[in-house]
């Protein structure tokens, strides 16, 4: 056997779950097809629930925003929210991910990078790993940290077809710190277009300490059948025409580098088998309402090597044994996960009214931001939303603000 476990993938999930087996000794060989550093489309923007798990990742954030500024489908209404303390920290995921890499080798972690994964066979007694050069490695349980359509997915069957997706198109473009101060101001405000331009998903601005970065995403699931088609490239163009007009941007901001993307957004059905573990996006631990997967990455890397450490005690790496992966995940964030996912099909509909009622009720406005960006959980605070959700509509019946 050459290792013990093979990681998929090292991304956030992955140099996650090689960090922690490699800290506690056990051979862990981690594989990516990608030659790092390297970037990846993303957002970047990270709740602070991820630095409060994981604070081994403050040396990796590049800058922290202060609040935001949220507007409705018409831009009618804006509600906005500036704190002391940080409202959301931004990454740059080619540093983010290789600093995350760093402490995983550090640890102890053997890592190939620029190897593509082909093929995964589970055996009785071991797992044998393809790659694309004809090589095989063997271990004794592999994780699949391969991201949306993982290859370690699809080959032991736990998926076979992603249908639920979102589709992205962003971009990353530098920007002097004098600018950002003046389009963003000290605090690094960031702005969110909820259904911009009626798309059933929202648009992002994230100001980092030397670029913007500018995103628009829109959840499939949601998308209304009888609705023209609008190609996603001509709402970005229309995006960044508005904020030009409402003076965000700087005129001279060009369209470069635009990258597609896709995201999973619900959970696998079964994210384990005999010998294999499916993590973050390769397992569809997203934010189906903000599409944010980060968190889910790391804390799924995380409870999967604290599982497999228990299979390689007791000698036991059996989808009976690995079960308990799955109950610990949906312990952890999987009950939310769902939870949020019944609200997916809102994108679809209205939700002009969303924003102006958090117009009139910070209360409710703070909840709904907490509760949809994952820093508080729906479960838990499933009723105070809804009352304070008809607490709002009664308030802004009477109110004088613009209705
Ligand atoms: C446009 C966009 C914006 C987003 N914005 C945010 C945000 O602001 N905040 C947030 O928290 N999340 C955001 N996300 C989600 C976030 O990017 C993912 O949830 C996160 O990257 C998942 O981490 P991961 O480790 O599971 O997978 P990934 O980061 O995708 O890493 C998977 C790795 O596997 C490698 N790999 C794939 N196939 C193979 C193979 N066959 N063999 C070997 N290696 C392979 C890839 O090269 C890659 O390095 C966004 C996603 C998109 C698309």
């Amino acid at each position: 056997m050459d290792y013990d476990v093979i990681v998929v993938g090292a991304g956030p999930a992955g140099s996650t779950a090689a960090k922690n087996l490699a800290e506690k000794g056990i051979k862990v060989l981690l594989l990516d097809k990608a030659t790092f550093p390297r970037d990846k489309p993303c957002g970047g923007g990270l709740p602070t629930r991820v630095q409060k798990r994981f604070p081994y990742i403050q040396p990796f954030i590049d800058s922290i925003s202060y609040g935001s500024t949220t507007y409705s489908s018409s831009l009618r209404y804006k509600y906005s929210l500036i704190r002391e303390k940080p409202f959301l920290m931004m990454v740059l995921r080619k540093d983010f991910d290789y600093g995350l890499l760093s402490l995983a080798k550090q640890a102890g972690a053997v890592f190939l990078d620029g190897r593509s994964v082909v093929d995964v066979v589970v055996q009785k007694e071991k797992v044998s790993v393809m790659l694309d050069d004809g090589q095989t490695m063997e271990s004794q349980v592999v994780i699949g940290c391969d991201g949306m359509h993982s290859v370690v997915a699809e080959k032991t069957n736990l998926c076979k077809h992603l249908e639920v997706i979102c589709i992205a198109l962003m971009q990353e473009q530098p920007m002097t710190p004098k600018q950002l101060t003046t389009f963003f101001t000290k605090k690094h405000l960031i702005y969110l277009f909820i259904k911009a331009h009626g798309i059933a998903g929202y648009a992002w601005v994230f100001p980092k300490k030397n670029c913007v970065n500018i995103g628009i995403g829109e959840f499939q699931s949601a998308v209304s059948k009888t609705r023209p088609k609008i190609p996603l490239k001509e709402t970005y163009e229309a995006l960044i025409t508005v904020l030009k007009e409402k003076n965000l941007l700087p005129t001279e901001f060009q369209i470069e580098n635009l990258r597609g993307a896709t995201l999973p957004i619900f959970p696998l059905e079964n994210t384990c088998g005999n010998r294999v573990l499916l993590c973050g996006d390769a397992a569809g631990f997203i934010n189906p309402i903000t599409g944010e997967g980060i968190y889910y990455a790391m804390v799924s890397g995380h409870i999967a090597a604290n599982i497999i450490t228990e299979g390689l005690k007791a000698g036991d790496l059996s989808r009976h044994f690995l079960t308990r992966y799955q109950t610990l995940w949906m312990d952890d964030f999987g009950k939310d996960l769902k939870a949020l996912g019944r609200f997916n099909n809102q994108w679809g509909k209205d939700s002009e009214k969303i924003v102006r009622l958090m117009m009139y009720d910070k209360k409710f406005a703070k909840l709904i931001i907490g509760v949809t960006g994952g820093q508080i959980s729906l479960t838990k605070y499933k009723n105070a939303l809804i009352i304070r959700y008809i607490y709002a509509f009664f308030k802004g019946l009477f109110s004088k603000k613009e209705k």
